[in-house]
């Protein structure tokens, strides 16, 4: 089945050109989501994976408009709900790398059980957040991860709730794989995709991207961040492998805001490692013993 209609198996390295999409962004200009698009292929390129070798799964909002402005297999969830969707598909074929995306909307408000329980879980499948402080899609409205005091769409006053710093919770949820990433640092974002593209397999690889959306966000902007950010890989021996170090870096998102590779901890059973799937009773191949035929008929 063509996934891209550029690819071909024959052509031996995958290209930029193979996750090519005529469909061109509407995104707002200085919007964070180019950058993340940008080293999505990139990263992708770059890991020689080809488009048929993942499943990128979208949540709904400014990010999940990416959906087809990238060639290969791709599917739109519900908001909030793309966890359980990616994961599913994970499940059913652990053979093809799964990435979801979601915003802090959809992650930290709709979809936060779903957040919880994937680390908890343990689930082997790559996810990366577009955080731009609010519901950009819906005309900015306050999400978890809206500053005190910001003005949004129905709170001229600022959020009524304290505001969420996502990496502490989840590293209260002994975690696998965590980073934190910057949209305006389009080479370190690019990495660190790599690494939590290949990570899966050792369990839930996920991904903070904090992401300017000029339109709304006028608190936390591209420059405000550009001021801030500092990549733990520039610390004095800095360990991936120390949770209590790295838990603490991540508490300061004024000053100082820590990126890169927090925190990675392989030894964890993954979700598969735990039920114990044969080979020959992973839905993929069980499907392999019925015939479609009929269903397939039916239908043209
Ligand atoms: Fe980007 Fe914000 Fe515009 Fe959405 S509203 S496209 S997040 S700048
Ligand atoms: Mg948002």
């Amino acid at each position: 089945m063509a996934c891209s209609p550029n690819y071909n198996l024959e052509k031996g390295r995958v290209k930029i050109l193979d996750y090519y999409s005529e469909v061109q962004p509407t995104w707002c200009s200085g919007c964070g989501d180019y950058a993340v698009w940008a080293s999505l292929k990139r990263a992708l390129v770059e890991l020689d994976i080809a488009p048929h070798e993942v499943l990128l799964c979208f949540d709904i909002g400014c990010n999940g408009n990416m959906s087809d402005k990238i060639a290969g297999y791709r599917i739109h969830s519900l908001h909030g709900r793309v966890l359980p969707l990616a994961i599913g598909a994970k499940l059913a074929n652990p053979n093809v790398k799964v990435i979801a995306f979601a915003g802090d909307g959809a992650t930290y408000s709709e979809g936060m059980n779903h957040f919880i329980n994937s680390i908890r879980s343990n689930y082997p499948i790559t996810f990366f957040v577009h955080n731009n402080g609010n519901y950009g899609l819906t005309t900015g409205q306050v999400s978890a991860t809206t500053p005190q005091g910001a003005p949004r769409t129905a709170n001229p006053y600022g959020p009524t709730a304290l505001t969420l710093n996502p990496l502490e919770l989840a590293f209260a949820l002994n975690p696998s794989f965590v980073a934190r990433a910057f949209s305006g640092n389009i080479n370190q974002l690019t990495e660190i995709m790599k690494e939590a593209i290949q990570y899966q397999d050792k369990g839930f690889a996920y991904v903070d991207i904090l992401q300017a959306c000029p339109t709304y966000n006028k608190e936390t902007t591209h420059e405000w961040y550009l001021e801030r950010v500092r990549d733990v890989k520039k610390l004095n021996n800095y360990n991936p492998t120390d949770l209590v170090r790295a838990a603490r870096i991540a508490k300061n998102m004024e000053s100082h805001i820590a990126t890169g590779v927090l925190y990675k901890n392989d030894s964890i059973p993954t979700y598969l490692d735990r039920i114990r799937f044969s080979q020959d009773n992973l839905p993929v191949n069980q499907v392999k013993r019925h015939s479609i035929e009929g269903i397939l008929k039916a239908f043209i």
